[in-house]
């Protein structure tokens, strides 16, 4: 184990290095590599007397909201250990969820927006699930106090190109390398660390905020699965091949983590599964495309309404079947649903509701209202104004609906627009 203890202290000497020193962003995924960082920097910071651990070291975890659900709650654990074993070890260690924002969730732009699945040539999703919420955490700190260092699990073995790109940004004779982001330095302590000594090391040196690594090397085995690192850029490679990644992933033909846990017991997954298969062979479907682009140009467009419509009922099909097994998992949110509704109207969509649809499949007497800022109240009086001619009533509440729609969506762009095209509309018809 020397070349550990090695890696250990010249962990430390770079702790204790600044006078004032850069805070540390370690970024944690819950996966082997960068279980074995934080274990080591953890172990390093320990050795230091109490009143010197004056580095801030934040851990950070991001929650892409359409993760593999086993790994997450594996992950969610974990976090909970770091957060308890931190206070109760006087460790500077902090630890930081972070989720991309609601307007850049995957569902939201796939029903929503009706993206289609990504894949190699289009694959909006890792900047707007991965890299942006991290990034901003990043930018957020470097702004708090001028610069910050991150500290990656990156290992030279794992792929050449991440090698040379790892050699390009070595800053000469130093341990950490220049990051895109300004102030920003990456330190890679594991860099030549290859797997079967990684694995030496998680089996033989215990979890010093009480996990299990023996867990962790169950999950891998079931998963049949690498890593998929923290991305905090895009010389980071995708977590698309075997990876632990977005249960939803379409940039690989073969989710083998997902099938490897199926296969391994994990038959509640089977629902996810299919639901995969379904956006994997219809996402070149003419029939599920619009005709034009989203802008209006010529080529193929966003999935129809109808498909959208026809995805969300198929995705709260899936969880509704998941929770007779699994109560605790969520595969989309209330706030995503909310935000779905918005985005259909903010483009003129009124024909599918999302409250039909979730009463469809939970037998609930859920209303539009529900999935609405709820302006109830102003609706009875607007109704009541309204009541000798009921096509203004309807103009108006789709007019507020689009107000509403930008207001929520933050991105407020092009709202005169959508109103003038509403209003374009209702005269056409009328
Ligand atoms: S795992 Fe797949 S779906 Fe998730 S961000 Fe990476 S490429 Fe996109």
């Amino acid at each position: 184990m020397s070349t550990f203890l090695e890696i250990e202290s010249e962990i430390t000497s770079q702790y204790l290095y600044d006078d004032n020193p850069r805070p540390w962003i370690v970024g944690f995924s819950g996966g082997k590599d960068s279980t074995m960082l934080l274990q080591l920097v953890w172990y390093s910071i320990k050795q230091i007397p109490a009143e010197l651990r004056k580095r801030q070291v934040y851990v950070v975890c991001n929650n892409t909201l359409v993760e593999n659900p086993k790994i997450l709650k594996y992950t969610e654990e974990v976090l909970d250990k770091i957060e308890k074993a931190a206070v109760n070890q006087s460790m500077p260690v902090m630890v930081v969820r972070t989720t991309p924002k609601l307007e850049d969730s995957f569902w939201v732009n796939l029903i929503g927006k009706g993206y289609p699945a990504p894949n190699n040539a289009f694959r909006w999703c890792t900047e707007r699930l991965k890299i942006n919420p991290t990034t901003e955490f990043i930018k957020n700190k470097i702004s708090e106090v001028g610069e910050a260092i991150i500290l990656l699990g990156t290992r030279s073995e794992e792929s050449a190109s991440r090698a040379r790109s790892m050699k390009k940004h070595e800053v000469e004779g130093q341990r950490l390398r220049k990051h895109v982001l300004p102030n920003a330095f990456v330190y890679a302590p594991i860099k030549d660390v290859v797997v079967t000594e990684l694995w030496q090391y998680l089996n033989q040196v215990p979890s010093p905020w009480g996990a299990n690594n023996k867990t962790l090397n169950a999950l891998y085995r079931n998963a049949n699965s690498g890593d998929c690192p923290l991305v905090i850029d895009d010389t980071t490679p995708s977590c698309g091949k075997s990876r632990f990644g977005c249960w939803v992933c379409t940039v690989v033909s073969q989710d083998k983590s997902m099938d490897g846990l199926i296969q391994n017991g994990e038959e509640w997954m089977e629902p996810l599964a299919e639901l995969r298969e379904m956006l994997v062979e219809y996402r070149n479907d003419p029939d599920w495309r619009q005709p034009t682009r989203r802008d209006g140009s010529e080529g193929v467009g966003p999935y129809t309404i109808e498909k959208r419509a026809y995805i969300l009922e198929t995705l709260l099909r899936a969880q509704k079947e998941v929770h007779e097994t699994e109560p605790d998992i969520s595969l989309i949110n209330y706030q995503e649903l909310v935000a779905i509704q918005v985005t259909w109207y903010r483009d003129n969509y009124f024909k599918f509701s999302v409250a039909d649809i979730y009463n469809r499949v939970y037998g609930t007497e859920l209303t539009d209202h529900d999935f609405k800022d709820h302006l109830i109240f102003e609706k009875e009086i607007l109704k009541e104004s309204c009541a000798e001619s009921p096509d203004d009533y309807q103009l108006i509440n789709e007019l507020l609906e689009l107000q509403k729609a930008k207001t929520i969506m933050v991105r407020a762009r092009g709202l005169q627009n959508d109103l003038e095209n509403r209003l374009e509309q209702f005269v056409k018809s009328n």
